[in-house]
């Protein structure tokens, strides 16, 4: 199938950018990388009147740390590749890093953004769990200079449902950079590597003389949205780490999913892979690995 007709708009500023997406508001979308955007296109799933282009706009470029060391700035059209290959990023985001080998296949990452996959909201994609674990603020800015920063836990809230305004452009992304006592974990099982996540966690605590705490772990690709867990926080707080934590904060956690059936499989399944990287991501990251064997035969991501 082809698209829809469509105008199509290359501004080089922000602020011409902003006024047409003001003026054309939902009839209009930002096209950023379109690895996501052309397949709805041509399937019909989108029809918008117009393509707004910012790959010109020079002011969404670039992966900057901040002079105070305290977070990094990764920009609305840092394509995949560059955020994976990034030495700021694997010094001062390693759980970014790690995620960033899971995500797609070469051809996309060259072309699809980091912010791009935080605008969609895809519930099995790797970018917006680690926001959630990473507690990033993602900076949004609408005409006439308006800008907010909303916390990641507060932006994604639904199937491809985000804080965004149909007038707002996600201009960056800001991600508190690590501190010496912090540890991250992540994993993800799907079909193949760097396809979408079937089932996949992602986790950042601080773990000093041995003891847990502040613990942020993120199960994506199992509900409409990444899942944050609070009762794994509760679990782990204060704690040492033993097989039986790891046990009891995996139940906890995949307590507090609502699978759906999907092709991917029953919640029942999802459930019982979600119990399983969980306990293995808390190994990796905190003791040694874990008997964490995947049922039903799916691979490891
Ligand atoms: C074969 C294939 C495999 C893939 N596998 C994975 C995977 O394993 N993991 C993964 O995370 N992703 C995967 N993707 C998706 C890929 O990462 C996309 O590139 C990404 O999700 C969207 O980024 P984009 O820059 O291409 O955005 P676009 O396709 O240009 O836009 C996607 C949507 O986001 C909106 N948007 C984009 N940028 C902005 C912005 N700055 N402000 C406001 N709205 C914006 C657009 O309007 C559109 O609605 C895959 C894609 C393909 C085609």
């Amino acid at each position: 199938m082809k698209a829809s007709g469509f105008q199509y708009a290359r501004p080089s500023s922000l602020e011409e950018a902003c006024a047409l997406l003001a003026e054309h508001g939902s009839d209009a979308r930002v096209l950023a990388g379109g690895q996501s955007m052309f397949a709805t296109l041509n399937l019909r799933l989108s029809a918008p009147s117009l393509l707004i282009d910012i790959n010109r706009i020079e002011a969404l470029k670039g992966i900057v740390l901040a002079e105070d060391a305290s977070h990094v700035r990764i920009g609305a059209l840092v394509r995949h590749a560059e955020t994976a290959s990034s030495p700021l990023v694997e010094q001062h985001l390693p759980l970014l890093h790690m995620a960033m080998r899971h995500v797609a296949h070469p051809a996309v990452r060259n072309r699809g953004t980091t912010c791009g996959s935080l605008a969609l909201a895809d519930p099995s994609a790797e970018m917006p769990a680690c926001a959630i674990t990473l507690d990033a603020l993602l900076v949004l800015q609408s005409r006439d200079g308006g800008v907010r920063e909303v916390p990641a836990v507060d932006y994604f809230f639904g199937l491809y449902e985000t804080a965004r305004q149909d007038d707002e452009i996600l201009i960056e992304a800001l991600y508190p950079a690590c501190q010496p006592q912090e540890v991250f974990g992540f994993d993800e099982l799907a079909r193949r590597h760097g396809d979408f996540a079937m089932v996949g966690v992602a986790l950042r605590a601080s773990y000093a003389g041995g003891i847990i705490s502040d613990l942020r772990l993120t199960t994506f690709g199992t509900d409409p949205m990444p899942i944050l867990s609070t009762a794994a926080a509760a679990l782990a707080q204060g704690q040492a780490w033993s097989v039986a934590l790891g046990e009891e904060i995996a139940r906890a956690a995949v307590a507090e999913l609502n699978p759906d059936h999907n092709h991917f499989g029953s919640p029942e399944v999802k459930r019982l892979q979600a119990a399983a990287l969980i306990r293995r991501v808390l190994a990796a990251t905190f003791g040694a690995p874990a008997d964490s064997t995947i049922p039903y035969g799916a691979s490891h991501g």
